[in-house]
């Protein structure tokens, strides 16, 4: 059969490929993908299997239940101070990546350019070659923190600019952009008419009391903004294939149609969890907590393995150290970190070119595993450092 270009040009990921790897070996502990260990809080897991039990399990209308964005409306503006109507500009999706997808679907036309910041998360990168546009990479570096410089991003405008995707935590840097930063985005937006699509799938997981604010919040940027969040990080749902998108109603009309043509709607388990989820369990903060330990744990057992260094993550799930030390690149790196430590990360060239000297550490594992996990780096470190000296 026929293989379409879009099809044939399509990469499939490195951190598949080490996944896959690591199936195949012993007594791997696995910090590849961002799919944490937790199970969601009994009250989710007992909604999702009630309505099951009951035969809530058939098609919904493509936007989700009424109830489900009714809860999602709610939790969202208690949280961020804004009201949208979730009658219409609130969608249910195929999880957050069904947002994204379906929102750059909905803005982007075969030939546009999206401006995407690197470090990125590859998804965005492939989603707008999948629909025909060439993804423009701002880089930032990682000597500034990886803060986004507005002036670059400006400089990347061209007449075909049609979105800028924004991550905010991001993956993998597990940094948040500031309220200065965002302000200039917002003004550059407002200004060469661009959509801005905002990921924030990891905003409730902020650490050392981090403040989080969404672009969603300044002037001009209601009208051109969609907003992507979903239930996997912030309820650890990651199977549960529950996520949102907030945006001006025209949009999440035109998303809702696409929907309808691909997906239908949310697995309608899955919207009676997220029900529960946004009503009785949005005050819970046991998962950040967990997590904001084991970044500690982790970040502690790190600090002074040779030839590597580190951001601090102010959120998310990741670290994302330099591993420049150790004379290897990034994919040779977690090969030989696999083959040698059993110890699986995602090579940082996955996340843009410039990354080659990076890799990303998911601590989504118990405590006990990242300190094993980061007693076999520092063994693997010490040989490789070594290595790299006498050569
Ligand atoms: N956005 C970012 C930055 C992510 O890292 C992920 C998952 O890893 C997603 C979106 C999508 O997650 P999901 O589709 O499970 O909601």
């Amino acid at each position: 059969m026929k293989q379409s270009r879009i099809a044939a040009g399509l990469e499939t990921s490195l951190t598949r490929q080490l996944f896959n790897r690591a199936k195949e070996l012993d007594n791997v502990i696995d910090l590849t993908l961002g799919d944490p260990d937790l199970t969601p809080s009994q009250a989710i897991r007992d909604a999702a299997k009630r309505a099951v039990q009951e035969g809530k399990t058939h098609y919904s209308v493509n936007a989700g239940l009424a109830r489900a964005r009714e809860a999602i409306a709610d939790c969202f503006r208690e949280e961020t101070g804004i009201a949208a109507d979730p009658a219409s500009e609130i969608m249910l999706t195929i999880g957050g990546m069904g947002a994204l997808y379906l929102s750059l679907a909905a803005v982007v036309d075969p030939g546009d350019e999206v401006i995407v910041i690197g470090p990125y998360y590859v998804n965005y990168v492939q989603m707008v070659r999948m629909l025909g546009g060439t993804p423009v990479i701002v880089w930032t570096d990682p000597k500034d923190g990886f803060r986004i410089d507005p002036a670059k991003v400006e400089a990347a405008v061209t007449g075909k600019t049609a979105a800028l995707v924004l991550n905010s935590p991001c993956n993998p840097t597990g940094q948040v952009i500031d309220g200065q930063t965002l302000d200039a985005l917002a003004e550059i937006a407002c200004r060469h008419d661009l959509g801005v699509i905002s990921d924030e799938v990891y905003k409730t997981l902020l650490f050392d009391g981090a403040v989080y604010e969404s672009i969603l919040t300044r002037p001009g940027m209601r009208e051109r903004t969609i907003l992507i969040d979903s239930m996997s990080k912030r309820f650890s749902m990651t199977g549960y294939r529950c996520g949102f998108a907030v945006g001006p109603a025209e949009k999440i009309e035109a998303m809702t149609k696409m929907q309808e043509n691909t997906a239908s709607c949310t697995p309608l388990p899955s919207q009676y969890a997220a029900i529960e989820a946004y009503t009785t369990c949005r005050g819970e903060h046991w998962i950040r907590d967990a997590f904001e330990s084991r970044r500690n744990v982790l970040w502690n057992a790190v600090q002074d393995i040779p030839g590597f260094s580190c951001l601090k993550p102010a959120a998310t799930f990741y670290l994302f150290p330099n591993i420049a030390g150790s004379g290897m690149n990034s994919l040779d790196f977690a090969l030989r970190l696999l083959e040698e430590e059993h110890v699986a990360v995602v090579p940082g060239v996955t996340y843009g070119e410039p990354y080659g000297g990076y890799v990303r550490i998911a601590f989504t594992k118990q405590e006990a595993v990242l300190l094993e996990a980061a007693g076999r780096l520092r063994r693997f470190m010490e040989k490789v450092t070594r290595e790299a000296e006498k050569a």
